[in-house]
């Protein structure tokens, strides 16, 4: 470990503060580190590993496709890719998938398409998207200025003009931004994810769901956290009933390879056209191989179990001592400690339990299919860490 952390310290670029931690292998939501020491996993690498570590049917179907062809030019058909899109869009009602490799990519895409759409549309005048503040985005110069968090931005100036950012359930806001910047798009995410798990007020949703309709504005809905089985729906706009224009997702789709989607619905759907918009890995065999043994097990059973961890979450956390708070929605989970979050972290880990943070909260996000005894068991380790008396 010394000696791995002496290596990342002097070639990796220092972007990430790492946890003092080498882990080396898993099984389900169960890692271990290079002595051997095991965790129970509730954070799933931010929510990627979406039927846990080295999932047998997810490893199959990668390993099955990684012999036969591991990458083809999206010059050719390949199989993979196709049976994924058309899964998506038969589960969701969406027309079109655009495959990408992160986040911040499927969210570029919808954020291209938007503005083409209205561009054709309305005239090229109507070019700025408008953002909550608060909410997250990604880390591309373009995703970044989405992005409604100012420290984010300051020292990367300047960032891709057209963004403008107005406050999270404040629909007449949102409407007078959208209104006065002549707006081809609003973007939000359902459960504000890095910005603390904080869901968005019903009422706003499908208020603005209703504007953007009435005025021939876009609505993108960033799922890339909350997407794909997270809340205990497919993805999480349809727990407010609403139809997006565009949806974005990432981290679970792929269950643990690289893969992005952005999906189109009626109105967008043949808004970008041959050339306007590609990617060299965008729909990787194996990729898409994987990803469709995750989107083809997010059934109404696997849901339902989602739902019901989450209501042990909450049940369990709700009131405890050390806790002031418990937010999300399914098995996206924020918990507001009265000790700071990091340390709590800090024991958790030490006790043997990998969780995450969201600004000044513990950020849980296990795997959709984590057995029911692994997760209290976690949970017990939680509740201690977070009664326990501050010792520093
Ligand atoms: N959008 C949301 C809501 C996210 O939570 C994230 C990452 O945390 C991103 C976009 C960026 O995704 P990626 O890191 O895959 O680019």
């Amino acid at each position: 470990m010394n000696n791995l952390k002496t290596i990342d310290r002097q070639y990796i670029a220092n972007t990430y503060a790492r946890f003092p931690v080498e882990l080396v292998r898993g099984k389900g939501s169960l890692v271990y580190d290079e002595t051997g020491k095991e965790y129970i996993d509730m954070g799933s690498g931010i929510g990627v590993t979406a039927f846990g570590i080295a999932d047998d049917a997810w490893q199959a179907a990668v390993t099955a496709q990684l012999g036969k062809l591991q990458h083809m030019s999206n010059l050719y058909y390949t199989e993979p890719c196709a049976l994924l899109a058309e899964t998506l869009c038969e589960k969701t009602g969406m027309k079109k998938v655009f495959f990408c490799n992160s986040g911040a990519e499927a969210n570029e895409c919808a954020i291209k398409a938007a503005r083409k759409y209205a561009a054709e549309k309305k005239g090229p005048e109507y070019s700025a998207i408008v953002t909550l503040l608060n909410s997250f985005h990604g880390r591309t110069l373009t995703t970044l200025a989405a992005t409604g968090q100012a420290h984010y931005h300051e020292l990367f100036q300047p960032l891709t003009p057209g963004f403008v950012h107005a406050p999270a359930n404040d629909l007449e806001a949102v409407k007078s931004a959208a209104l006065e910047n002549r707006a081809a798009a609003v973007m939000i995410e359902c459960i504000q994810g890095e910005g603390g798990v904080i869901a968005l007020e019903k009422d706003f949703v499908t208020g603005l769901a209703d504007f953007c309709k009435q005025q021939d504005i876009l609505l993108i809905v960033d799922e890339v956290q909350t997407g794909n089985g997270r809340t205990g729906a497919l993805y999480a706009y349809m727990n407010y009933g609403v139809q997006p224009d565009i949806v974005s997702t990432a981290k679970g789709l792929g269950g643990g390879l690289p893969l992005g989607a952005a999906l189109f619905g009626e109105k967008t759907e043949f808004t970008l056209g041959a050339g306007d918009h590609g990617s060299t890995f965008g729909g990787n065999p194996v990729c898409c191989a994987g990803a469709l043994s995750v989107v083809k097990r997010l059934d109404d059973a696997l849901l339902s179990e989602v739902k019901a961890k989450s209501k042990l979450i909450f049940d369990t956390l709700e009131g405890a001592p050390g806790v002031e708070a418990v937010s999300g929605m399914g098995l996206m989970v924020g918990v507001k400690t009265v000790k700071p979050a990091g340390d709590v972290v800090r024991k958790c880990m030490e006790q043997g339990v990998l969780c995450l943070t969201a600004k000044d909260k513990v950020r849980l996000l296990p795997a959709l299919n984590i057995p029911e005894d692994v997760l209290k068991k976690a949970l017990e380790v939680i509740l201690a860490c977070c009664a326990e008396e501050k010792t520093e």
